[in-house]
């Protein structure tokens, strides 16, 4: 008999077993489907000793105190300026669209106001972008747009820009000035011993137990407990009973090589170029002092059976559709629906910590008026 039964060890489950054990002294069962805890943040050291992110580099980066506060309890930090460079055109462009990329457009120096300018002439005017084809080139206009984003975006969503939400590519800033780091977040660090190390630390609880390799399906057979946080795919928990949600998957192929150093920043996109959207070489970021170094390539494709639902579609259409789920959810009875793939939302880390935060407040706030609802259990 446990008070929680969590389903899924990413950060959305791991924030709310944590809270819930160290503040208010509840048994937590975390079940797990994969092998490891983490959920897509997970690290690993392969056989070679280099550090990777098995899911696809994962940048930490957030504007919120609370946040930081909260996980610098299980990690200390290594700043990071995460940097990259786009490929195309047979040479290395600076990116995000910044002035240093613009310099290297017209061939010669340039000014923040000049560059300002000539963006004028080239934005189409659009008051209110409404899909991510409009942002772009209601910032930069046609040229920049088809050189950077056009195609990247199609390989990646395997749709056209402007049938994906605005906040897809408006989510890539557009500098006028030399900032040429790819987010603009306040803090950027990684966790200083990786990201599964801070897992386990918050893990490391007597009232939390977790049970990797064991699918939720199979556990609430036998499980006892009072509530449910579910964090897998909402669309999966009812069984898609109003039809599959759209999601978009991905294949890394890792290269380890006996160099120090593979390219000269920890990613390169390639929005015109080979079937794969980018390299990552995380060991720019982690700071790994070794002689060999590993690679992933990162290869889009079709979401299906045996393949991992890594991205939530941001479009009209699957949000219609995911709002039926949502609509079901909200009757269902004490069972909280939490994370990228409950909630269907193309939510960095942070917003899943914050995410997690708030449903610990507002259960706990529910318990302050119907104590009875989570009998503390004496069984771990
Ligand atoms: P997840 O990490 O997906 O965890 C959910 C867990 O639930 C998984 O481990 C899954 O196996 C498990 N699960 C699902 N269903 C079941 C079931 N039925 N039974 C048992 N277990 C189940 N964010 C950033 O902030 N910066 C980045 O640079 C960044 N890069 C990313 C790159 C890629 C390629 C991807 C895919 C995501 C990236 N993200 C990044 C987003 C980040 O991964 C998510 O915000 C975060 O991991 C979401 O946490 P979560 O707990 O909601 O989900
Ligand atoms: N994007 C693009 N060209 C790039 C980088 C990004 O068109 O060189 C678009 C693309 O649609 C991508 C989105 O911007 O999916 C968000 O990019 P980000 O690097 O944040 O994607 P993630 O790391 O979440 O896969």
């Amino acid at each position: 008999m446990f008070d929680f039964l969590i389903v899924g060890a990413g950060f959305a489950g791991s924030v709310l077993a944590e809270q819930m054990a160290s503040q208010l002294g509840k048994t937590c069962l975390i079940v797990e489907r994969r092998n490891h805890i983490g959920g897509n943040a997970y690290d690993q050291y392969d056989a070679a000793g280099v550090l990777v992110h098995k899911y696809g580099p994962h940048y930490f980066r957030t504007n919120s105190d609370r946040i930081i506060q909260y996980l610098s309890q299980f990690t200390e930090w290594r700043e990071v300026e995460y940097k990259i460079l786009s490929w195309t055109h047979g040479r290395y462009w600076q990116f995000p669209i910044n002035l240093n990329t613009f310099e290297q457009l017209i061939g010669r120096s340039s000014t923040s106001d000049e560059m300002e300018a000539q963006l004028a002439e080239w934005r189409v005017d659009i008051a209110a972008p409404k899909n991510s084809e409009e942002v772009i080139v209601s910032q930069v206009g046609w040229k920049l747009y088809e050189m950077f984003f056009k195609n990247y975006t199609r390989k990646q969503w395997h749709r056209d820009a402007k049938d994906l939400d605005s906040s897809v590519c408006g989510r890539i800033p557009i500098r006028t000035n030399r900032d040429d780091r790819y987010l603009s977040e306040k803090f950027q660090a990684l966790p200083k011993n990786g990201y599964t190390s801070m897992f386990q630390k918050m893990l490391s609880h007597p009232k939390i137990e977790v049970r990797l390799n064991t699918d939720y399906r199979e556990a609430r057979e036998h499980v006892q407990f009072n509530h449910l946080i579910f964090t897998g795919p909402i669309d999966e928990y009812f069984d898609h009973c109003f039809g599959h949600l759209p999601y978009r998957s991905l294949r890394f192929e890792p290269e380890s090589l006996p160099q120090e150093f593979f390219q000269s920043a920890m990613q390169v996109n390639f929005p015109n170029d080979h079937d794969f959207t980018r390299i990552v070489e995380i060991k720019h970021a982690t700071g790994q002092k070794l002689p060999s170094t590993t690679i992933v390539r990162e290869y889009p494709q079709d979401f299906g059976p045996g393949r991992e639902p890594y991205y939530p579609i941001p479009a009209p259409d699957a949000r219609a559709l995911y709002q039926k789920y949502a609509e079901r959810a909200a009757s269902e009875k004490d069972v909280s629906f939490v994370g990228r793939l409950a909630t269907y939302r193309y939510y960095n880390m942070d917003q899943i910590v914050g995410m997690a935060l708030a449903e610990f407040d507002r259960l706990r706030r529910k318990e302050q008026v119907l104590p009875a609802l989570y009998p503390r259990s004496s069984v771990v």
